[in-house]
Protein backbone atom coordinates (compact mmCIF):
# COMPACT_ATOMS: atom_id res chain seq x y z
CA UNK A 1 0.00 0.00 0.00
CA UNK A 2 1.15 3.48 -0.30
CA UNK A 3 1.44 5.92 1.96
CA UNK A 4 -1.78 7.86 0.30
CA UNK A 5 -3.54 4.89 0.77
CA UNK A 6 -2.63 3.84 3.89
CA UNK A 7 -3.43 7.00 5.63
CA UNK A 8 -6.89 6.78 4.28
CA UNK A 9 -8.35 3.60 6.03
CA UNK A 10 -10.08 3.92 9.02
CA UNK A 11 -8.52 3.22 12.00
CA UNK A 12 -10.02 -0.04 13.06
CA UNK A 13 -8.64 -1.01 9.26
CA UNK A 14 -5.58 0.05 10.35
CA UNK A 15 -5.15 -1.82 13.23
CA UNK A 16 -6.57 -4.61 11.02
CA UNK A 17 -3.41 -3.79 8.98
CA UNK A 18 -1.01 -3.92 11.73
CA UNK A 19 -2.33 -7.14 13.18
CA UNK A 20 -2.06 -8.60 9.76
CA UNK A 21 1.39 -7.64 8.95
CA UNK A 22 0.01 -6.30 5.37
CA UNK A 23 1.81 -2.84 6.60
CA UNK A 24 4.48 -1.78 9.89
CA UNK A 25 3.45 0.80 12.15
CA UNK A 26 6.33 2.39 11.62
CA UNK A 27 5.32 2.99 7.93
CA UNK A 28 1.90 4.03 8.71
CA UNK A 29 2.92 6.51 11.20
CA UNK A 30 5.21 8.10 8.75
CA UNK A 31 2.99 8.36 6.28
CA UNK A 32 0.48 10.68 8.59
CA UNK A 33 3.63 12.59 9.21
CA UNK A 34 4.09 13.15 5.84
CA UNK A 35 0.76 14.12 5.38
CA UNK A 36 0.94 16.44 8.14
CA UNK A 37 3.77 17.92 6.21
CA UNK A 38 2.13 18.39 3.45
CA UNK A 39 -1.18 20.07 4.22
CA UNK A 40 -1.21 20.92 7.65
CA UNK A 41 1.31 24.10 6.92
CA UNK A 42 1.75 26.71 9.22
CA UNK A 43 -0.71 29.55 11.27
CA UNK A 44 -0.45 31.58 7.79
CA UNK A 45 -1.33 28.83 5.30
CA UNK A 46 -2.53 25.19 5.17
CA UNK A 47 -4.87 23.86 7.82
CA UNK A 48 -3.05 24.33 11.39
CA UNK A 49 -4.47 21.71 13.07
CA UNK A 50 -1.64 20.74 15.28
CA UNK A 51 0.37 23.35 17.50
CA UNK A 52 2.91 20.65 18.28
CA UNK A 53 4.13 18.07 16.84
CA UNK A 54 5.74 14.48 18.40
CA UNK A 55 7.45 13.19 15.36
CA UNK A 56 10.69 11.51 17.24
CA UNK A 57 8.65 10.02 20.31
CA UNK A 58 5.69 8.66 18.46
CA UNK A 59 8.11 6.77 15.98
CA UNK A 60 9.82 5.27 18.74
CA UNK A 61 6.70 3.98 19.72
CA UNK A 62 6.06 2.82 16.46
CA UNK A 63 9.20 0.75 16.03
CA UNK A 64 8.57 -1.00 19.57
CA UNK A 65 5.08 -1.68 18.58
CA UNK A 66 6.81 -3.50 15.43
CA UNK A 67 9.24 -4.95 17.13
CA UNK A 68 6.79 -6.63 19.44
CA UNK A 69 4.81 -7.73 17.11
CA UNK A 70 7.46 -9.87 15.74
CA UNK A 71 8.31 -11.46 18.62
CA UNK A 72 6.82 -13.60 21.06
CA UNK A 73 4.88 -11.19 22.67
CA UNK A 74 2.59 -10.44 19.52
CA UNK A 75 -0.42 -11.62 21.58
CA UNK A 76 -0.17 -9.49 24.57
CA UNK A 77 -0.50 -6.13 22.35
CA UNK A 78 -3.60 -4.28 22.42
CA UNK A 79 -5.50 -5.02 19.75
CA UNK A 80 -5.36 -1.18 18.00
CA UNK A 81 -1.20 -1.09 18.74
CA UNK A 82 0.58 0.80 16.58
CA UNK A 83 -2.48 3.12 14.84
CA UNK A 84 -1.34 6.54 15.89
CA UNK A 85 -3.52 9.11 17.47
CA UNK A 86 -3.95 13.24 18.21
CA UNK A 87 -4.43 15.42 20.90
CA UNK A 88 -6.79 18.48 21.90
CA UNK A 89 -4.00 20.60 22.91
CA UNK A 90 -5.90 20.68 27.01
CA UNK A 91 -5.05 17.50 27.28
CA UNK A 92 -2.40 17.13 29.60
CA UNK A 93 0.64 15.22 28.37
CA UNK A 94 4.25 14.38 29.59
CA UNK A 95 6.85 15.61 27.12
CA UNK A 96 5.17 17.66 24.85
CA UNK A 97 3.66 20.91 25.67
CA UNK A 98 0.37 21.38 26.88
CA UNK A 99 -1.27 25.11 25.96
CA UNK A 100 -4.72 24.88 25.10
CA UNK A 101 -4.00 27.51 22.99
CA UNK A 102 -3.70 30.21 25.34
CA UNK A 103 -0.57 32.53 25.70
CA UNK A 104 -1.12 31.78 29.41
CA UNK A 105 0.32 28.25 28.91
CA UNK A 106 2.87 28.87 26.28
CA UNK A 107 5.71 26.35 26.87
CA UNK A 108 4.18 24.99 29.24
CA UNK A 109 4.91 20.90 30.30
CA UNK A 110 2.63 19.18 32.07
CA UNK A 111 4.70 16.82 35.18
CA UNK A 112 1.68 14.46 34.62
CA UNK A 113 -0.63 12.29 31.89
CA UNK A 114 -4.52 12.60 31.94
CA UNK A 115 -5.69 9.19 32.26
CA UNK A 116 -6.85 9.26 28.58
CA UNK A 117 -2.88 9.60 27.59
CA UNK A 118 -2.28 7.25 30.07
CA UNK A 119 -4.52 4.57 28.29
CA UNK A 120 -3.25 5.34 24.87
CA UNK A 121 -0.11 5.12 26.13
CA UNK A 122 -0.47 1.95 27.59
CA UNK A 123 -2.41 0.54 24.19
CA UNK A 124 0.48 1.67 22.06
CA UNK A 125 -0.71 4.00 20.06
CA UNK A 126 1.72 6.51 18.91
CA UNK A 127 0.78 10.44 19.40
CA UNK A 128 1.36 12.79 16.16
CA UNK A 129 0.82 15.86 18.57
CA UNK A 130 -1.46 18.42 19.69
CA UNK A 131 -4.22 19.75 17.90
CA UNK A 132 -5.29 23.53 17.77
CA UNK A 133 -8.73 24.58 19.56
CA UNK A 134 -10.52 27.74 20.99
CA UNK A 135 -8.60 28.94 23.52
CA UNK A 136 -9.23 27.05 27.01
CA UNK A 137 -11.94 25.15 24.27
CA UNK A 138 -13.99 28.86 24.57
CA UNK A 139 -15.68 28.91 21.16
CA UNK A 140 -17.68 27.40 17.87
CA UNK A 141 -14.96 28.25 14.74
CA UNK A 142 -11.15 27.79 16.64
CA UNK A 143 -10.50 31.67 15.47
CA UNK A 144 -10.20 32.00 19.17
CA UNK A 145 -6.56 30.26 19.14
CA UNK A 146 -3.77 32.44 20.77
CA UNK A 147 -1.75 30.58 17.85
CA UNK A 148 -3.77 31.17 14.75
CA UNK A 149 -7.15 29.80 13.63
CA UNK A 150 -7.66 26.19 12.12
CA UNK A 151 -8.80 25.98 8.25
CA UNK A 152 -11.90 23.69 7.22
CA UNK A 153 -10.43 21.31 4.99
CA UNK A 154 -13.59 21.28 2.79
CA UNK A 155 -13.20 24.93 2.04
CA UNK A 156 -10.08 27.02 3.35
CA UNK A 157 -11.76 30.74 3.43
CA UNK A 158 -14.30 28.27 6.16
CA UNK A 159 -13.52 27.43 9.90
CA UNK A 160 -13.63 24.10 11.03
CA UNK A 161 -15.99 24.09 13.75
CA UNK A 162 -14.88 24.97 17.30
CA UNK A 163 -13.03 24.60 19.67
CA UNK A 164 -12.31 20.97 18.60
CA UNK A 165 -10.89 22.39 15.04
CA UNK A 166 -7.57 20.96 14.92
CA UNK A 167 -8.68 17.47 15.80
CA UNK A 168 -11.98 17.30 13.36
CA UNK A 169 -9.42 18.49 11.00
CA UNK A 170 -6.64 16.62 11.55
CA UNK A 171 -8.95 13.63 11.11
CA UNK A 172 -10.93 14.96 8.03
CA UNK A 173 -7.84 15.70 5.85
CA UNK A 174 -6.12 12.26 6.70
CA UNK A 175 -3.20 13.44 8.77
CA UNK A 176 -4.48 10.95 11.85
CA UNK A 177 -7.25 8.55 11.48
CA UNK A 178 -8.58 9.38 15.29
CA UNK A 179 -8.33 12.14 17.82
CA UNK A 180 -9.71 13.04 20.93
CA UNK A 181 -11.53 16.37 21.99
CA UNK A 182 -13.42 17.66 24.74
CA UNK A 183 -16.91 18.82 24.50
CA UNK A 184 -18.26 21.53 27.30
CA UNK A 185 -21.34 22.36 24.97
CA UNK A 186 -20.21 21.21 21.65
CA UNK A 187 -16.87 20.72 21.46
CA UNK A 188 -16.20 17.74 19.71
CA UNK A 189 -19.71 17.54 17.55
CA UNK A 190 -19.94 20.78 16.16
CA UNK A 191 -16.14 20.63 14.43
CA UNK A 192 -17.38 17.13 13.79
CA UNK A 193 -20.35 18.38 11.87
CA UNK A 194 -18.52 20.88 9.92
CA UNK A 195 -15.67 18.66 8.69
CA UNK A 196 -17.91 15.37 7.74
CA UNK A 197 -16.69 13.60 10.44
CA UNK A 198 -18.06 11.66 13.88
CA UNK A 199 -17.80 13.15 16.95
CA UNK A 200 -19.03 11.62 20.49
CA UNK A 201 -19.78 13.39 23.75
CA UNK A 202 -19.90 10.43 26.23
CA UNK A 203 -22.41 10.77 29.14
CA UNK A 204 -20.91 12.52 31.77
CA UNK A 205 -18.69 10.38 33.67
CA UNK A 206 -18.55 8.15 30.76
CA UNK A 207 -14.35 9.06 30.18
CA UNK A 208 -12.15 10.39 33.25
CA UNK A 209 -11.93 13.90 32.86
CA UNK A 210 -8.22 13.31 35.02
CA UNK A 211 -5.83 15.80 33.58
CA UNK A 212 -8.38 17.58 31.18
CA UNK A 213 -7.75 21.11 31.85
CA UNK A 214 -11.32 22.34 33.23
CA UNK A 215 -13.28 24.47 31.24
CA UNK A 216 -16.83 24.03 33.21
CA UNK A 217 -16.35 20.96 35.34
CA UNK A 218 -20.33 20.28 35.65
CA UNK A 219 -20.51 20.13 31.68
CA UNK A 220 -16.56 18.61 30.37
CA UNK A 221 -16.18 15.51 28.43
CA UNK A 222 -13.74 13.88 26.77
CA UNK A 223 -14.66 12.08 23.57
CA UNK A 224 -13.16 10.79 20.54
CA UNK A 225 -12.91 12.53 16.72
CA UNK A 226 -13.20 9.58 13.86
CA UNK A 227 -14.12 9.17 10.97
CA UNK A 228 -16.37 6.27 11.05
CA UNK A 229 -19.14 5.48 14.41
CA UNK A 230 -17.31 1.67 14.03
CA UNK A 231 -13.79 4.22 15.03
CA UNK A 232 -15.51 6.43 17.39
CA UNK A 233 -16.86 3.66 19.37
CA UNK A 234 -14.08 1.41 19.17
CA UNK A 235 -12.26 4.45 20.43
CA UNK A 236 -14.64 5.31 23.62
CA UNK A 237 -14.07 1.35 24.48
CA UNK A 238 -10.25 2.23 24.83
CA UNK A 239 -10.50 5.62 26.98
CA UNK A 240 -13.89 5.04 28.91
CA UNK A 241 -14.64 3.55 32.31
CA UNK A 242 -14.32 4.20 36.22
CA UNK A 243 -11.14 6.19 37.27
CA UNK A 244 -10.70 6.63 40.83
CA UNK A 245 -8.83 10.42 40.08
CA UNK A 246 -12.17 11.54 38.79
CA UNK A 247 -14.89 11.57 41.52
CA UNK A 248 -17.44 12.42 38.99
CA UNK A 249 -16.71 9.14 37.18
CA UNK A 250 -19.30 6.02 36.56
CA UNK A 251 -18.74 2.45 37.47
CA UNK A 252 -20.47 1.46 34.27
CA UNK A 253 -18.64 -0.48 31.59
CA UNK A 254 -18.50 0.49 27.92
CA UNK A 255 -17.55 -2.98 26.79
CA UNK A 256 -20.19 -3.50 24.26
CA UNK A 257 -19.93 0.06 21.84
CA UNK A 258 -18.06 -1.30 19.17
CA UNK A 259 -20.18 -4.00 18.23
CA UNK A 260 -24.04 -1.41 18.91
CA UNK A 261 -21.97 0.47 16.38
CA UNK A 262 -21.34 -2.22 13.59
CA UNK A 263 -25.00 -3.96 14.49
CA UNK A 264 -26.50 -1.92 10.68
CA UNK A 265 -30.17 -2.68 11.87
CA UNK A 266 -32.81 0.38 12.80
CA UNK A 267 -35.38 -2.01 13.08
CA UNK A 268 -37.89 -1.03 15.08
CA UNK A 269 -35.89 1.49 16.99
CA UNK A 270 -37.94 4.81 17.78
CA UNK A 271 -36.45 7.44 16.47
CA UNK A 272 -37.41 11.24 18.29
CA UNK A 273 -37.93 14.34 16.24
CA UNK A 274 -38.09 17.55 18.74
CA UNK A 275 -41.25 19.39 17.50
CA UNK A 276 -39.12 22.86 18.55
CA UNK A 277 -36.07 22.77 16.93
CA UNK A 278 -37.47 23.39 13.22
CA UNK A 279 -37.63 27.24 13.77
CA UNK A 280 -36.50 29.43 12.57
CA UNK A 281 -32.13 30.06 12.24
CA UNK A 282 -31.92 26.76 10.67
CA UNK A 283 -30.63 27.09 7.08
CA UNK A 284 -32.92 25.82 4.08
CA UNK A 285 -30.47 23.34 2.69
CA UNK A 286 -30.60 21.70 6.33
CA UNK A 287 -33.65 21.58 6.46
CA UNK A 288 -34.44 20.06 3.86
CA UNK A 289 -31.80 16.86 3.99
CA UNK A 290 -32.58 16.46 7.60
CA UNK A 291 -36.52 15.78 6.30
CA UNK A 292 -34.87 13.93 3.27
CA UNK A 293 -33.23 11.55 5.85
CA UNK A 294 -36.00 10.99 7.91
CA UNK A 295 -38.45 9.74 5.12
CA UNK A 296 -35.63 7.33 4.27
CA UNK A 297 -35.32 5.81 7.83
CA UNK A 298 -38.92 5.65 8.16
CA UNK A 299 -38.47 3.50 4.90
CA UNK A 300 -35.60 1.45 6.29
CA UNK A 301 -37.56 0.26 9.70
CA UNK A 302 -37.45 2.62 12.25
CA UNK A 303 -40.30 4.86 13.81
CA UNK A 304 -39.78 8.55 13.39
CA UNK A 305 -41.91 10.32 16.20
CA UNK A 306 -42.01 13.73 16.82
CA UNK A 307 -41.62 14.00 20.69
CA UNK A 308 -42.03 17.95 22.47
CA UNK A 309 -39.33 19.41 24.77
CA UNK A 310 -40.93 22.52 25.92
CA UNK A 311 -37.76 23.97 27.58
CA UNK A 312 -35.01 23.08 25.08
CA UNK A 313 -35.02 26.62 23.94
CA UNK A 314 -34.20 28.32 27.58
CA UNK A 315 -31.04 26.24 27.56
CA UNK A 316 -29.02 27.72 25.50
CA UNK A 317 -29.06 31.10 27.78
CA UNK A 318 -29.05 28.58 30.55
CA UNK A 319 -25.86 27.32 29.29
CA UNK A 320 -24.42 30.83 28.95
CA UNK A 321 -24.51 31.31 32.21
CA UNK A 322 -23.71 27.85 34.01
CA UNK A 323 -20.40 27.71 32.04
CA UNK A 324 -19.17 31.43 32.39
CA UNK A 325 -20.02 30.99 35.83
CA UNK A 326 -17.78 27.94 36.10
CA UNK A 327 -15.26 29.21 33.72
CA UNK A 328 -14.80 31.99 36.22
CA UNK A 329 -13.86 29.98 38.94
CA UNK A 330 -11.53 27.69 37.25
CA UNK A 331 -9.66 30.48 35.23
CA UNK A 332 -8.82 31.96 38.77
CA UNK A 333 -6.03 29.30 38.83
CA UNK A 334 -4.23 31.21 36.43
CA UNK A 335 -2.31 34.29 38.44
CA UNK A 336 0.87 34.35 36.69
CA UNK A 337 2.55 33.32 40.29
CA UNK A 338 1.97 30.07 40.84
CA UNK A 339 2.76 28.20 36.76
CA UNK A 340 2.19 29.37 33.60
CA UNK A 341 2.69 33.30 31.84
CA UNK A 342 4.10 36.08 34.68
CA UNK A 343 4.11 39.23 33.12
CA UNK A 344 5.72 41.90 36.03
CA UNK A 345 4.74 45.39 35.00
CA UNK A 346 8.07 47.93 36.00
CA UNK A 347 8.60 49.49 39.10
CA UNK A 348 7.78 47.99 42.23
CA UNK A 349 4.66 46.24 40.93
CA UNK A 350 2.48 44.48 43.96
CA UNK A 351 1.31 41.00 44.17
CA UNK A 352 -2.77 41.92 42.51
CA UNK A 353 -1.15 43.95 39.84
CA UNK A 354 1.04 41.25 38.83
CA UNK A 355 -1.88 39.24 38.64
CA UNK A 356 -3.91 41.67 36.37
CA UNK A 357 -0.60 42.30 34.56
CA UNK A 358 -0.19 38.47 33.78
CA UNK A 359 -4.04 37.81 33.10
CA UNK A 360 -4.36 40.83 30.54
CA UNK A 361 -1.43 39.42 28.88
CA UNK A 362 -2.01 36.12 28.93
CA UNK A 363 -5.99 35.74 27.96
CA UNK A 364 -7.64 36.50 25.10
CA UNK A 365 -10.91 38.38 24.31
CA UNK A 366 -13.41 35.83 24.44
CA UNK A 367 -11.81 33.93 27.57
CA UNK A 368 -11.62 37.57 29.35
CA UNK A 369 -15.46 37.95 27.81
CA UNK A 370 -16.37 34.70 29.87
CA UNK A 371 -14.31 35.62 33.20
CA UNK A 372 -16.34 38.91 33.10
CA UNK A 373 -19.38 37.22 32.50
CA UNK A 374 -19.67 34.37 34.93
CA UNK A 375 -17.91 36.21 37.87
CA UNK A 376 -21.22 39.40 37.40
CA UNK A 377 -23.52 36.30 37.28
CA UNK A 378 -22.25 35.00 40.75
CA UNK A 379 -22.15 38.41 42.45
CA UNK A 380 -24.28 38.86 45.26
CA UNK A 381 -27.14 40.36 44.83
CA UNK A 382 -27.70 38.34 41.05
CA UNK A 383 -26.44 34.66 41.80
CA UNK A 384 -29.97 33.60 42.70
CA UNK A 385 -31.79 35.59 39.88
CA UNK A 386 -28.88 34.76 37.05
CA UNK A 387 -26.88 31.25 38.51
CA UNK A 388 -30.35 29.78 40.14
CA UNK A 389 -31.88 30.42 37.60
CA UNK A 390 -30.11 28.97 34.93
CA UNK A 391 -29.73 25.81 37.68
CA UNK A 392 -33.97 25.55 37.80
CA UNK A 393 -33.55 25.48 34.04
CA UNK A 394 -31.21 22.74 33.55
CA UNK A 395 -33.33 20.82 35.82
CA UNK A 396 -36.11 21.28 33.68
CA UNK A 397 -34.10 20.37 30.29
CA UNK A 398 -33.18 17.00 31.91
CA UNK A 399 -36.66 16.42 32.84
CA UNK A 400 -37.73 16.97 29.26
CA UNK A 401 -35.33 14.30 28.08
CA UNK A 402 -36.29 12.11 30.62
CA UNK A 403 -39.66 12.39 29.65
CA UNK A 404 -38.78 12.09 25.91
CA UNK A 405 -37.06 9.03 26.12
CA UNK A 406 -40.16 6.98 27.74
CA UNK A 407 -41.35 7.35 24.22
CA UNK A 408 -38.47 7.05 21.98
CA UNK A 409 -34.80 5.38 22.00
CA UNK A 410 -32.79 8.22 20.40
CA UNK A 411 -33.43 11.52 19.57
CA UNK A 412 -32.04 13.01 16.03
CA UNK A 413 -31.30 16.81 15.60
CA UNK A 414 -29.45 18.37 12.59
CA UNK A 415 -25.76 18.90 15.05
CA UNK A 416 -25.68 22.74 14.33
CA UNK A 417 -28.07 25.19 12.80
CA UNK A 418 -26.04 25.64 9.51
CA UNK A 419 -22.85 24.69 7.95
CA UNK A 420 -19.46 26.38 8.69
CA UNK A 421 -19.37 29.74 8.63
CA UNK A 422 -16.47 31.90 6.67
CA UNK A 423 -13.25 32.58 8.45
CA UNK A 424 -13.86 35.89 10.43
CA UNK A 425 -17.58 36.31 10.24
CA UNK A 426 -18.13 35.11 13.76
CA UNK A 427 -15.03 36.88 15.52
CA UNK A 428 -16.70 40.43 16.38
CA UNK A 429 -19.90 38.95 16.75
CA UNK A 430 -20.16 36.80 19.88
CA UNK A 431 -23.76 36.32 19.90
CA UNK A 432 -23.85 34.57 16.49
CA UNK A 433 -21.14 32.33 17.81
CA UNK A 434 -23.32 31.24 20.70
CA UNK A 435 -26.60 30.94 18.92
CA UNK A 436 -24.34 27.64 16.52
CA UNK A 437 -24.48 25.49 19.90
CA UNK A 438 -28.16 25.81 20.62
CA UNK A 439 -28.59 21.62 19.24
CA UNK A 440 -25.50 20.76 21.29
CA UNK A 441 -25.61 22.58 24.62
CA UNK A 442 -28.72 20.27 26.21
CA UNK A 443 -26.96 16.64 26.19
CA UNK A 444 -24.10 18.81 27.82
CA UNK A 445 -26.52 20.16 30.29
CA UNK A 446 -28.24 16.84 31.04
CA UNK A 447 -25.41 14.53 30.69
CA UNK A 448 -26.36 12.48 28.44
CA UNK A 449 -24.36 10.96 25.58
CA UNK A 450 -24.94 12.46 21.95
CA UNK A 451 -23.06 11.29 18.43
CA UNK A 452 -22.32 13.45 15.54
CA UNK A 453 -22.55 11.60 11.88
CA UNK A 454 -21.83 13.26 8.38
CA UNK A 455 -25.30 13.67 6.81
CA UNK A 456 -24.27 14.67 4.10
CA UNK A 457 -24.20 18.09 2.36
CA UNK A 458 -26.32 21.07 2.38
CA UNK A 459 -25.24 24.63 1.48
CA UNK A 460 -21.78 25.67 -0.20
CA UNK A 461 -21.32 22.41 -0.63
CA UNK A 462 -20.28 21.94 2.78
CA UNK A 463 -21.63 18.64 5.10
CA UNK A 464 -24.10 18.90 7.83
CA UNK A 465 -24.17 17.04 10.84
CA UNK A 466 -26.54 14.91 12.30
CA UNK A 467 -26.84 14.39 16.14
CA UNK A 468 -28.22 11.39 18.20
CA UNK A 469 -28.93 11.79 21.68
CA UNK A 470 -29.82 8.90 23.92
CA UNK A 471 -31.06 8.54 27.84
CA UNK A 472 -27.59 8.78 30.36
CA UNK A 473 -25.36 5.52 30.37
CA UNK A 474 -27.79 4.52 27.11
CA UNK A 475 -24.18 4.48 24.59
CA UNK A 476 -24.95 1.26 22.81
CA UNK A 477 -28.32 2.41 21.51
CA UNK A 478 -26.90 6.16 20.60
CA UNK A 479 -23.52 4.16 18.62
CA UNK A 480 -26.01 1.32 16.87
CA UNK A 481 -28.65 4.21 16.13
CA UNK A 482 -25.45 6.20 14.37
CA UNK A 483 -23.98 3.00 13.09
CA UNK A 484 -26.73 2.24 11.15
CA UNK A 485 -27.70 5.41 9.79
CA UNK A 486 -24.03 5.67 8.34
CA UNK A 487 -24.35 2.86 7.01
CA UNK A 488 -27.60 3.43 5.49
CA UNK A 489 -26.57 6.49 3.70
CA UNK A 490 -23.22 5.18 2.58
CA UNK A 491 -24.97 3.07 0.45
CA UNK A 492 -27.18 5.74 -0.76
CA UNK A 493 -24.04 8.09 -1.34
CA UNK A 494 -22.27 4.79 -2.68
CA UNK A 495 -19.18 5.60 -0.31
CA UNK A 496 -18.08 6.65 2.79
CA UNK A 497 -18.58 9.99 3.42
CA UNK A 498 -15.42 10.89 4.29
CA UNK A 499 -14.12 10.00 1.10
CA UNK A 500 -15.83 12.98 -1.01
CA UNK A 501 -13.58 15.81 1.06
CA UNK A 502 -12.01 17.66 -1.80
CA UNK A 503 -8.16 16.86 -2.85
CA UNK A 504 -5.56 18.81 -1.19
CA UNK A 505 -2.34 19.38 -2.75
CA UNK A 506 0.72 21.91 -1.75
CA UNK A 507 -0.69 24.58 -4.47
CA UNK A 508 -4.06 24.74 -2.96
CA UNK A 509 -2.44 24.57 0.67
CA UNK A 510 0.04 27.55 -0.73
CA UNK A 511 -3.22 30.02 -2.32
CA UNK A 512 -5.23 29.14 0.57
CA UNK A 513 -8.37 28.06 -1.11
CA UNK A 514 -9.97 25.33 -3.48
CA UNK A 515 -9.67 26.05 -7.64
N1 LIG B 1 -19.03 26.44 21.54
C1 LIG B 1 -19.31 26.24 22.93
C2 LIG B 1 -18.72 27.38 23.73
O1 LIG B 1 -18.18 28.24 23.16
C3 LIG B 1 -18.82 24.92 23.39
C4 LIG B 1 -17.41 24.87 23.81
C5 LIG B 1 -16.96 23.50 24.20
O2 LIG B 1 -17.69 22.52 24.03
N2 LIG B 1 -15.77 23.44 24.75
O3 LIG B 1 -18.81 27.42 24.91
Amino acid sequence: MTPAELIRLTALEMAEGLRNKTFSSVELTRAHFARIHEVDGTAEAGIHAFLHLNETEALRVAAEVDELRAGSQADTLHPYAGVPIAVKDNIVTIGQPTTAASKMLEGWMSPYDATVVRKIREAKLPILGKTNMDEFAMGSTTEHSAFGTTRNPWDLGRTPGGSGGGSAAAVAAFMAPWALGSDTGGSIREPAAFTGTVGTKPTYGSVSRYGLIAMASSLDQIGPATRTTADAAALHELIGGHDQKDATSLQTSWDGLLAAAQRRDLSGLRIGVLSELQGPGFSDGMRRRVDQILEMLGEAGAEVITVDAPHMRYALPAYYLIMPSEVSSNMARYDGLRYGNRVVPPGDATVSEVMAASRAAGFGDEVKRRIILGTYALSAGYVDAYYGSAQRVRTLVQRDFTKAFERVDVILTPTAPTVAVPIGEQLSDPMSMYLNDVLTIPANLAGIPAVSIPGGLAEHDMPLGLQFQGPPRAEETVYRAAGAVEHLLEQDFGAPFYTRAPELTPAIIAEGEHA
